[in-house]
């Protein structure tokens, strides 16, 4: 559908965008898994022949023209001690709040239209803005040694993106002359902010001395931004991101880990309040009907709240009404019902009031509504 707006729109550069398209819409995992040797023996991984699996894979890569980076290790390899190195192939994600009772808060923004950021407990999610400034807190049931540091490091939440480093797209990086242009996040405020690239994952990460609370404090609050949108071309191109924040000595001994999802977009408050939303719905649902984020003409008759009784032939607006929560919602869609019901009922007064026998114009009229339901249903 894309392609083909974006084709009409400029039909000269269809080609080029079809071959964008290609290099960005094959999953790496699918190209991988799809290889004969795979699948025959998977025990193979363990002798000597994955070296030459390897290089396979690596050659179907070239040829494919994908970022030979993509495949540097297998994705799924189980790294021992990977705990302890904040190098792992495959960084872990778990939360640990390990003997310093490492911890997260985030500032409670809510989901006005103007926030530039906002953390959603529910989702464990951060919304944010492009290079707008994030507040992290961060909290220890005890003083760390001297010399800790807090390492930030992203990495695709999926598994099927795990083994690709995330980076910033060539678009924002091309705009940047910082020596760290290409690293996604980065620590405000603080001069002593470090920027590595593991030599051998390529895995970006920054990092920023801890320091205890101020006095009368128990938070320390380090300032995270994200340079690129989700949504960049070439950089996260809409894959989920996690954001893993460790406390470790200066030689990357890890203390404690916390991981959050991150989504950088244009308005935070509002994808925060969908996703939320999306997420209760998805709970509540027993599926006996999917609808609600895309109202039917059910749900439409829902969100019409119309102000019936005496402006009804007056008044044809028709109101969008946002609703938070299934039960409310059906509580309105009764009310509402009720409503287009009566609507109905005065133009067929006559046929009703002869059922009821009871003629009498106004005080009538919620009796024959009464009736007529019991009617119908
Ligand atoms: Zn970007």
């Amino acid at each position: 559908m894309e392609e083909q707006d974006f084709g009409m729109s400029l039909p000269l550069s269809q080609d080029s965008f079809i071959e964008l398209w290609q290099t960005v819409a094959a999953p790496p995992i699918a190209t991988l898994s799809s290889l004969p040797s795979c699948n025959e023996s998977p025990d193979s991984w363990k002798t000597g022949e994955h070296m030459e699996m390897l290089q396979l894979i690596n050659d179907q890569v070239l040829a494919d023209g994908f970022d030979e980076n993509l495949f540097e290790l297998p994705p799924e390899a189980p790294v021992k001690d990977f705990v302890t190195l904040p190098s792992s192939t495959v960084p872990v994600t778990t939360d640990y709040p390990g003997e310093y009772g490492f911890q997260l808060r985030f500032q409670k923004s809510g989901t006005a239209k103007s926030v530039t950021s906002t953390y959603s407990e529910l989702l464990n999610k951060l919304y944010c803005q492009l290079a707008k400034t994030s507040p992290v807190e961060v909290l220890v049931s005890k003083e760390p040694p001297a010399g800790a540091v807090l390492r930030a490091t992203a990495v695709y939440k999926k598994s099927e993106h795990v083994a690709e480093v995330v980076r910033r797209c060539p678009h924002h990086q091309n705009e940047d002359v910082a020596e760290q242009r290409s690293h996604l996040i980065r620590m405000e405020g603080s001069q002593r902010a470090q920027y590595y690239e593991d030599p051998h994952t390529k895995r970006h990460s920054v990092t920023v001395p801890y320091e205890p609370p101020q006095l009368g404090s128990e938070i320390t609050t380090i300032l995270l931004s994200f340079m690129c949108n989700s949504s960049c071309m070439g950089g996260m191109n809409r894959r989920p991101i996690l954001t893993i924040l460790t406390l470790e000595t200066p030689e990357g001994l890890v203390f404690g880990r916390r991981c959050f999802e991150v989504r950088v977009c244009a308005c935070p408050g509002r994808d925060r309040k969908t996703e939320e939303g999306n997420s209760t719905k998805t709970q509540d649902d027993k599926g006996n009907k999917k609808r609600k984020s895309a109202p039917p003409p059910d749900s439409t008759s829902a969100r019409k709240l119309k102000t019936a009784s005496s402006t009804e032939d007056e008044d044809k607006d028709v109101f969008v009404l946002q609703v938070r929560g299934r039960k409310r919602y059906e509580m309105l869609k009764k009310i509402n019902d009720g409503l287009e019901l009566l609507d109905k009922d005065s133009k067929t007064r006559t046929k009703v009031c002869v059922k009821q026998e009871v003629p009498p114009p106004s005080s009538g009229k919620r009796l024959m509504q009464q009736g007529e339901r019991s009617d119908s249903d």
